[in-house]
């Protein structure tokens, strides 16, 4: 019986953050090693680390850290009954934990791309029994319309951007939670969103470091280089400079969540609109008529360019920026 390496699990889980019974005691319902075609001692299995689970020729899963799906979990704000999507469900390890967390009345739907960790999360969930959890084999851009609308969407992939079926798909006051790849600077912040009636609010969690999503979450660097390349041509010369003070990670990160708009190329890292572009070089150098960028560096400024990790950022429901502000300011 592994149960006793399940409580030394859940011990230091406990000793990451102060999280509810319920998600504790879920951990312990679940064996971790049969998620994984590898095999890994005891010890290494239930140590609060990052374990990888499965290979197919260059792509790997990974069963996330589990303290930081526990806090994940504590921060989407899962409960008995909920129905909850998982983005990016691997073989299935973190799924199987949420399924009893919401309990027999609630639903976990993963989502999942790679037909081969789709195929084993599927073969392990029939093994173990649980009941309440679906995986579904699809890009998870899409979420999954049918069981919509959902409590909570938890991402354990970092993904380039919040898809607008997500928001569609979630109910008003729901939230979700996971990491933002922002792979022009190469960091992947976590943040969380909640669906108000009328807008989408997101504070910063943690740093982490995930997977990259492929597919649909993850070639938006190529979709603003090609926005890019048709407008570059257009403009020889800056017209101004924004100027930004703040470190290029806090700028870069802050434009690239505020807009969805950056990519990188040859090492510089660019701003795409559709009449104009910006470079960034300790500021940003503006070519062409630039609006959004404007707008962003405006509302920003008036918080006194604070961290990201102090910001509260707010979209309409179709992930438009509206606005910044400190976030323990209403
Ligand atoms: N939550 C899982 C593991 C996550 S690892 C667990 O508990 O074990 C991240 C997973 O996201 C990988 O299996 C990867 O194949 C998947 N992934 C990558 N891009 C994706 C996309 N666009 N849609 C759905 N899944 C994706």
């Amino acid at each position: 019986m592994t149960r006793s390496w399940r409580e030394w699990l859940v011990r230091q889980i406990s000793l990451a953050g102060d999280f509810d019974e319920r998600i504790l005691n879920a951990f312990l319902k679940v064996p971790r090693e049969v998620f994984s075609e590898f095999h890994y001692d005891l010890d290494v299995v239930y140590s609060d680390n990052v374990i990888v689970t499965a290979k197919d020729g260059d792509s790997y899963s990974t069963s996330s850290q589990p303290s930081l799906m526990a806090l994940f979990m504590s921060v989407a704000g899962l409960k008995e009954s909920m129905k909850v999507l998982e983005i990016g469900s691997g073989t299935g390890y973190n799924a199987c934990v949420m399924a009893h967390v919401v309990g027999e009345n609630g639903l976990v739907v993963g989502i999942e791309s790679n037909q081969k960790f789709f195929k084993k999360s599927v073969e392990v969930v029939s093994k173990l029994g649980i009941q309440n959890v679906i995986f579904v084999n699809e890009d998870g851009f899409y979420g999954f319309e049918k069981f919509a609308p959902y409590d909570a969407i938890v991402v354990t992939v970092a993904v380039d951007r919040i898809s607008r079926h997500w928001i569609e798909q979630l109910r008003i006051g729901g939230r979700i939670v996971g990491p933002i790849d922002v792979y022009t600077i190469d960091r992947q912040p976590a943040f969380v969103f909640e669906k108000t009636s009328d807008s989408i609010v997101a504070k910063h969690l943690v740093e982490t470091k995930f997977i990259k999503a492929g597919g649909l979450l993850g070639n938006l660097n190529e979709t603003n280089l090609k926005r890019l390349s048709k407008i570059e041509k257009t403009f020889s010369a800056p017209v101004e400079f924004l100027s930004v003070p703040a470190s290029s990670y806090e700028a870069v990160g802050v434009f690239h969540v505020a807009s969805w708009s950056l990519c990188e190329r040859s090492g510089w890292i660019y701003f795409v609109e559709d009449e104009g572009f910006a470079r960034w070089k300790s500021g940003w150098e503006l070519f062409g008529r630039m609006e959004l960028i404007k707008n962003i560096a405006g509302e920003w400024a008036k918080t006194g360019f604070i961290p990201i990790t102090l910001l509260k950022f707010r979209y309409d429901h179709r992930m438009n920026f509206r606005g910044v502000e400190r976030w323990d300011e209403t």
